[in-house]
């Protein structure tokens, strides 16, 4: 039944993108171990992510936006190193076989397999019993020409512009208002914050909260934006944590600190809500929006250091690329604020051994 199961869900719907891509599948589903053949002069990069049910997802969520965020986390992994997918395996284990949930969980891994074409190869599926709740780890192999090293976090460099792809804290935004709508945001919000973060939720015009869910179910991984970025980022990481913590994991990692402009923050939310500026309160919401960046998680965008001279060529990549800051000497992350002293960011980023699960 295991294999039937397989077949029907995995091997069936994915052989013709395996098929397309017969130059670099050599082996696949069937087989002890896939066969992947690189380009020649290319080095292979892996990353492997696990996504928990209760934990990176609702057990309600539609099981093809599970299917298509479970491998798009793991490509943005890629994205992040600047390298291409060239395919994935997948481990699965069930509490029982759920024949509506795999079909819809395979057509989403398939939408997003074929989109950024990366093949299924191989996997594993187990259960550990009745009583245990879905697991979803996937391990993506992709490839860069060897001349590119990949972005290592550590390569920052004092002087470096530090720069981030699309709207870092909107999938935050989106889980906020899912929250909302299941009357759980109390719980996800320190006492504190939540008046503040109820106005943000309120305020929202229809079109950004209907972005804003899209973001968190169906992130896009910036593969493109990774192999454009060659030659021209010295540090990079995706950005799941939220900004704050994962520019600190690049400032520590290099040895250096990363100051944040607050005001270039609000710049990019005022794109994405032109009317923002236009209501009374607009200074108090970009305040919690900038908190929202700060602290998000699940963006899945890029955030990177590059040398001042190639500004205008990393511009030119694509629109919606903001530079945000610079790598300076000393440590940790500071926030600029006009006419101010630099402060301190302390780190409040996700740790999974810290906070309430979903
Ligand atoms: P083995 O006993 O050799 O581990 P399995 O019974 O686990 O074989 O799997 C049979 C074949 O199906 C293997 O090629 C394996 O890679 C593939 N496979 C198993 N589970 C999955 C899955 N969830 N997704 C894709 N391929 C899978
Ligand atoms: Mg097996």
């Amino acid at each position: 039944m295991e294999f039937d199961l397989i077949s029907r869900h995995f091997k069936a719907p994915f052989a013709n993108l395996v098929q397309s891509n017969g130059k670099v599948v050599l082996a696949g589903i069937g087989d002890d171990c896939a066969a992947l053949q690189p380009s020649p002069g290319h080095v292979l990069f892996v990353s492997t992510d696990t996504l928990v049910e209760n934990v990176h997802f609702f057990a309600d969520d539609p099981a093809h936006l599970v299917g298509w965020k479970s491998l798009a986390c793991n490509l943005s992994d890629l994205a992040a190193c600047g390298a291409s997918p060239l395919g994935f395996t997948l481990n699965l284990s069930l509490p029982k076989v759920d024949e509506i949930w795999l079909t819809g969980f395979s057509t989403g891994l398939l939408e997003g397999a074929t989109r950024f074409n990366c093949p299924l190869v191989g996997g594993d599926t187990t259960s550990a019993g009745v009583n245990t709740v879905k697991t979803v780890s996937i391990t993506v192999f992709g490839q860069a020409p060897s001349t590119h090293k990949g972005f290592h976090r550590a390569h920052a460099q004092s002087g470096d512009q530090l720069w981030v792809s699309g709207i870092p804290g909107l999938a935050r935004l989106g889980l906020l208002l899912e929250y909302q709508r299941r009357g759980q945001l109390y719980q996800h919000c320190k006492p504190a914050d939540l008046q503040a973060m109820d106005r943000v939720l309120a305020a929202m015009p229809d079109p950004l909260q209907r972005t804003a869910l899209g973001a968190l179910q169906q992130p896009v991984p910036r593969l493109g934006l990774g192999v454009g970025l060659r030659g021209l980022a010295r540090a990079c990481v995706d950005l799941s944590d939220g900004l704050g913590g994962d520019v600190a994991h690049i400032a520590q990692a290099s040895g250096l600190s990363a100051i944040l402009s607050i005001s270039a923050l609000m710049a990019i939310w005022r794109t994405c809500w032109p009317a923002l500026d236009a209501r009374e309160d607009a200074e108090e919401l970009l305040d919690t929006l900038v908190a929202v960046t700060l602290q998000g998680g699940d963006d899945f965008e890029l955030c990177w250091t590059a040398h001042p001279n190639n500004h205008d060529a990393i511009q030119s990549l694509k629109s919606s690329l903001h530079c945000v800051g610079e790598v300076a000497s000393g440590e940790g992350v500071w926030l600029l604020q006009p006419g101010c002293k630099p402060t301190r960011l302390i780190s409040q980023s996700y740790n999974h051994f810290a906070e309430p699960t979903r």
